[in-house]
């Protein structure tokens, strides 16, 4: 009888103990979070990028071509956190949907961003079939919404202009969503897949508006480095420091482009790619950013 009392003291102690640690890793963690931090995950051929504001707001923008996402997430999330604030499908190609399946299913997700666009692909159908069964408020991406995220970070939709919802589009990238989030001084330009005739809609618009602004310190490169995005006059405005390209090792495409990577080296960008390097992993504290790799 003395020994089970014992053994029952020990365990419950040891729990506890268990607690302890797993409340002061939520303190320093929470804590920990004065900046916003920018994770551009090498998921293969595909974009993904995770946003965790100071706020504690996370936003997923895409999630690659397979489940190799909930890995990354894994890695980038505490363990005791299933729930993601903002999901955005910047367009239903399926290597950026398709990640997105495992993420419904197994993360309490806030609201979902999308164009409404109409897309007959399988992926796409079950994009909107999980939506439906996991009952996840839809919103509408329109040029002009500001997300305020808290603690001083904004996410600026700059595209799409038109509204396509239900439109069938031949090329699905005409209604991609491109962002610009701001955290103090610092901004990232999130291109998705946007091609030639967005970009000249965003220049022509800015020109037009002072509250379009493109200059941005990084830029996630639109369509994995294609030739068909990141004209010498858009990245001329853009100007990024930094341009990061999400593209896959040895990817049937070619993508990356010479064409491209020299566009980039002609305005300055320093250039880090997925398929080199890795994870690239951005931090910022509203004044200065780092930027490594893994
Ligand atoms: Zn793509
Ligand atoms: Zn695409």
């Amino acid at each position: 009888m003395e020994k089970i009392k014992k053994n029952a003291k020990l365990i419950s102690l040891i729990i506890l103990g268990a607690l302890a640690v797993v409340i002061w890793y939520a303190v320093f963690y929470l804590e920990g979070r004065q900046n916003l931090l920018v994770s551009f995950f090498d998921i293969g051929q595909g974009d993904s990028v995770f946003i965790e504001v100071p706020s504690g707001n996370q936003i997923l923008v895409d999630g690659g071509p397979s489940d190799r996402i909930l890995a990354k997430l894994g890695r980038a999330m505490p363990f005791w956190d299933r729930s993601i604030d903002l999901l955005i499908l910047t367009h239903p190609h399926a290597d950026h949907v398709t990640g997105l399946f495992e993420v419904l299913k197994r993360y309490d997700i806030g609201m979902v961003l999308e164009s409404g666009a109409e897309y007959s692909t399988p992926e796409y159908k079950e994009w909107h079939e999980l939506l439906q069964k996991k009952k996840v408020p839809v919103a509408i991406a329109h040029a002009g919404e500001k997300l305020i995220l808290g603690k001083g970070t904004i996410l600026d939709v700059l595209s799409p202009w038109d509204n396509y919802v239900s439109v069938s589009l031949k090329n699905p990238h005409d209604a991609n969503i491109v962002g610009r989030l701001t955290y103090g001084q610092n901004s990232i330009l999130l291109m998705g897949d946007a091609e030639r005739p967005i970009e000249q809609r965003l220049l022509f618009e800015s020109l037009n508006s002072k509250f379009i602004i493109l200059d941005s310190d990084i830029l996630k490169v639109g369509h994995h480095g294609s030739k068909t995005s990141s004209s010498e006059d858009f990245l001329r405005v853009v100007s990024p420091k930094v341009a990061i390209i999400q593209a896959g090792r040895k990817n049937r495409y070619g993508h990356p482009t010479q064409e491209v990577l020299d566009r980039l080296a002609a305005v300055g960008a320093k250039i880090l790619r997925n398929d080199l390097e890795g994870d690239i992993f951005l931090a910022s504290d509203g004044t200065s950013y780092s930027v490594k790799s893994k």
